[in-house]
């Protein structure tokens, strides 16, 4: 089958692993008989530099011509103290809001081989398997306004704003999410101090009505914060806003071990969707070959399976980095006694060979 696929390197390590996903999806195309034709565009610092705005219209024409979007991550101190409309990030959410992504999905899942990575105990992080479904348009980082006030401008406000609707549609994709798997959602807000999480929460009691076979609960962040350490495996799908979401996704990756291995999804209604990693542009090291790019191939499995249905293409890419993985290689930030250390350029050249050799061994068994 052919798939157009829009590629946004961006900034930093987001280079780094993205020709990652490419050299893995070349691999997977070889091995299935599939053509992605992938088309490439900045975003963020990048842009800013060749096109002088972090997203261009041209950008974002191709990511909707595309039958889905790789994005690496944005920003660095280069565009730091550049004024708030221009800044790296505005790229980002930019682009979120532009193809209608309002439904972040990011699943956690402990790898057998990297328990010992995880600074958590081994029996918490063992079999932990949770998604956090994250709205992704809506809440503080868009409320209007978002502003300095003042003589001196010593005043800052920024707007947490939801409309019901919103709210709607991200809870019900938690619910269906949710019915395919362990038949859990915790939903996560403040509702003892928030009118928005209020809302949200009669919006939960409305739909789950209409899922009489999903058992649901309402949990306060700072709760959710203290149990997603102390006992993630409770944790089926956790659905909640925007801010919360974008915290407590970082916090869950520590039970992989990596903000590395985090991949994520956004998707829009009809099944369209934009693929990376939860990490960001990790200035401290880019351009130093330790960029872990498992969290960014991983991303890639999610779009095969989530956008294009091509479930079995997708299992082969998270069997090679599992395969890879047990073989003992670790990136700098996996890193332990007794491990293989790899860059991220070797890393993709093993998770790229596993897929080949695995289509070698399906080729002789058949
Ligand atoms: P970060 O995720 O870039 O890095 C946090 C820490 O994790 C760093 O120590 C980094 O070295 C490490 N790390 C992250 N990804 C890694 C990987 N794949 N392999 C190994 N180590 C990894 O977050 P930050 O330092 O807070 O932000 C840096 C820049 O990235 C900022 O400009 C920020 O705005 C931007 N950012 C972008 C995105 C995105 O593009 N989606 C997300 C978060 C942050």
């Amino acid at each position: 089958m052919k798939k157009k696929i829009a590629v946004l390197p961006g900034d930093g390590i987001g280079r780094e692993v993205a020709k990652g996903a490419v050299e893995v999806l070349k691999a997977v195309g070889g091995r299935f008989g599939h053509e992605f034709e992938m088309e490439f565009a900045n975003i963020g610092g990048a842009a800013i530099d060749q096109e002088q705005t972090p997203l261009s219209e041209k950008t974002i024409d191709l990511c909707k011509q595309s039958d889905a979007v790789l994005l690496g991550a944005v920003g660095g101190p280069k565009w730091d103290s550049l004024p708030g409309h221009l800044r790296p990030e505005k790229g980002l959410l930019k682009i979120r809001k532009e193809l209608g992504l309002f439904a972040n999905l990011r699943p956690v899942k402990a790898f057998q081989s990297l328990l010992s990575s995880s600074p958590l105990k081994k029996e918490i992080v063992e079999d932990v398997d949770l998604m956090i479904v994250r709205e992704l348009t809506g809440g503080l980082y868009f409320g209007k306004p978002s502003e300095r006030r003042g003589e001196n401008q010593e005043v800052a406000v920024d707007t947490l704003l939801y409309t019901k609707d919103e709210i709607k549609r991200i809870v019900d994709k938690a619910f269906q999410i949710a019915k395919v798997r362990r038949k859990k959602v915790a939903s996560v807000d403040k509702a003892n101090v928030l009118e928005s999480s209020r809302m949200w929460r009669e919006v939960v009691e409305e739909t789950a009505v209409r899922y009489s076979e999903v058992e649901y609960e309402h949990m306060y962040v700072d709760a959710a914060a203290m149990k997603l350490i102390h006992n993630p495996k409770d944790f089926d799908v956790v659905v909640t806003e925007n801010m919360f979401g974008d915290i407590l996704s970082d916090e869950a990756s520590m039970i992989t071990g990596s903000l590395g291995m985090l991949p994520s999804a956004s998707l829009r209604e009809d099944g369209f969707g934009l693929y990376e990693p939860v990490h960001g542009s990790a200035p401290d090291i880019a351009g130093q070959d330790k960029a872990n790019p498992l969290a960014m191939i991983l991303s890639t499995a999610m779009m095969l399976k989530y956008t294009f249905g091509f479930n079995h293409e997708a299992e082969a890419i998270e069997q090679a980095v599992d395969d890879v993985l047990k073989d003992g290689y670790r990136t700098f930030d996996l890193r332990h006694t007794g491990s293989r250390v790899v860059g991220t350029e070797k890393m993709i050249d093993l998770v790229v060979k596993r897929v080949q050799e695995d289509r070698a061994i399906a080729s002789t068994m058949a």
